[in-house]
C-alpha cells in the first residue's frame, strides 16, 4: 500500500515537474505521520543547524570577499581550442546512461584534464560511458575535483569520508595530481588543495575554492574552471555552481580581462523539482538547495540568475540538467541571450 503511494506520488511530481508547477509536495504525504512522531527531536536539531547556517553565511560572505580582494590576473594562455567530452550528466545520447552527476572530460591543444567523477563506481553512469567513449585515465594530466559532495567526487561513501573515489580501472598508471577545492584525500593520486586562482594543466586555471554555506553540508567549497581561446575569450566551467555563478564571474573578472566567451556547468536551480526523487522524496529541492527545508528557491532567484548572465553576455552557454530541473532550463533556454544548450553525456562541444 504504502509502495503504491510512493509510486502514485513519484508519478505526480513528475507531472508537476513536466507542467512546471511548483505547488508538488517534497516529502509524500505517506511520511507526514512519521516527521510529526519524529518532531520533538528534528526540530531543535534543525534551529542548531539553522543557527550554524546563519553563522556560516556571515563567514562565508568574508571569505570570498577577502578572496576577490587578494585576486590578481592569471597569465592564461591562448588555446587554440577546448572540447569539452560529458562522461557524466542528467541528460545522455542515445546509448549513453545519464545520472545526477557530473564528470567532464576538458581537452585542448596543451593537454587534458578530467573535471569530476560523478557517483564514480558506485553507480554505473561513468564506467559505463567512459567505455563507450573509450576514455582512458592515461589521456589526462590531472583530475580536478570543483567541491566534495557525492555526485562530484564518487559517490555518498566518498563523500562521507572525504576522500574522492574512483574505480581502480581508471586510477593512473602514472603519477597525477587531483587538484582539490578543500581538505581531502584521494588514493592513487597526488592530493593537492588548491588554496587560489591558479593554472592547473592543459592551459586550464581554477578560481580556486569560493565558498557557500549549505543549510545540510554546511560550508561548502567549489572551484571553477576558466580557460582563454584564441579569437573567442573566456570560457568558465562550474560543478554545482553553489558558490553563484554571480560570484564565480566576479571572480573571473578580477583573472582576466578578456571577454567571457562561454559559461558551463551547474548553476544549481531544482526550483519545481529535483532529479533523483526517492521513496517520495524530493532530495533536491528538500536537503539540497542550500537553505532550510522550509524555504525554496524560487523562480525569483533564477530572475536575478538570468539578468546576471545576461549582463555578463557570454556568447555561449552549456547548462548542466544535473542540479537544474526542466522549468529552470526551459526558461535559461528561453530567456538568455547566449546561444543556449544543455549538456549530453556522450557528446563532445567544442568550445
Ligand atoms: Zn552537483
Ligand atoms: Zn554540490
Amino acid at each position: 500500500m504504502a509502495v503504491q503511494w510512493v509510486q502514485a506520488q513519484n508519478r505526480l511530481s513528475r507531472r508537476t515537474e513536466r507542467l512546471g508547477v511548483t505547488m508538488s509536495y517534497r516529502i509524500s504525504p505517506v511520511w507526514w505521520p512519521l516527521l510529526v512522531l519524529a518532531s520533538p527531536a528534528v526540530g531543535p536539531w534543525l534551529l542548531l543547524k539553522n543557527r550554524r547556517f546563519r553563522q556560516n553565511r556571515a563567514r562565508v560572505a568574508g571569505h570570498n570577499q577577502a578572496r576577490l580582494d587578494r585576486a590578481v590576473p592569471l597569465n592564461l594562455p591562448a588555446l587554440d581550442h577546448l572540447d569539452l567530452t560529458v562522461l557524466v550528466e542528467w541528460r545522455a545520447g542515445e546509448g549513453f546512461l545519464g545520472d545526477a552527476g557530473v564528470s567532464y572530460l576538458l581537452e585542448t591543444d596543451r593537454g587534458a584534464l578530467l573535471y569530476d567523477v560523478g557517483f564514480g563506481a558506485t553507480r554505473p553512469a561513468f564506467a559505463h560511458n567512459a567505455a563507450r567513449l573509450g576514455f582512458d585515465p592515461g589521456q589526462v594530466q590531472a583530475l580536478t575535483i570543483s567541491h566534495l559532495h557525492s555526485d562530484h567526487m564518487g559517490g555518498l561513501a566518498a563523500q562521507r569520508a572525504r576522500q574522492v573515489t574512483v574505480a581502480p580501472e581508471f586510477l593512473p598508471a602514472a603519477p597525477m595530481p587531483c587538484f582539490l577545492p578543500d581538505r581531502a584525500t584521494a588514493p592513487g593520486f597526488q592530493a593537492e588543495v588548491v588554496e587560489g586562482p591558479r593554472p592547473l594543466t592543459a592551459g586550464i586555471a581554477s578560481t580556486g575554492p569560493l565558498a557557500r554555506s549549505l543549510f545540510f553540508f554546511g560550508l561548502t567549497e567549489e572551484q571553477a574552471l576558466v580557460a582563454r581561446i584564441e579569437g573567442k575569450g573566456l570560457v568558465v566551467i562550474t560543478g554545482c555552481g553553489h558558490p553563484t555563478i554571480e560570484v564565480v564571474l566576479q571572480m573571473v573578472r578580477c583573472l582576466s580581462d578578456e571577454p567571457l566567451y562561454a559559461v558551463g556547468g551547474g548553476l544549481h536551480f531544482p526550483v519545481t523539482g529535483g532529479r533523483g526523487n526517492r521513496a517520495g522524496i524530493q532530495f533536491q529541492t528538500l536537503l539540497g538547495t542550500g537553505r532550510p527545508p522550509w524555504q525554496r528557491i524560487t523562480d525569483e532567484d533564477l530572475s536575478r540568475t538570468i539578468a546576471v548572465l545576461n549582463a555578463a553576455g557570454p556568447q555561449r552557454v552549456y547548462l548542466s540538467a544535473h542540479d537544474t530541473c526542466d522549468h529552470a532550463l526551459d526558461r535559461l533556454l528561453a530567456e538568455l541571450q547566449a546561444e543556449t544548450q544543455v549538456l549530453e553525456a556522450g557528446a563532445t562541444y567544442r568550445l
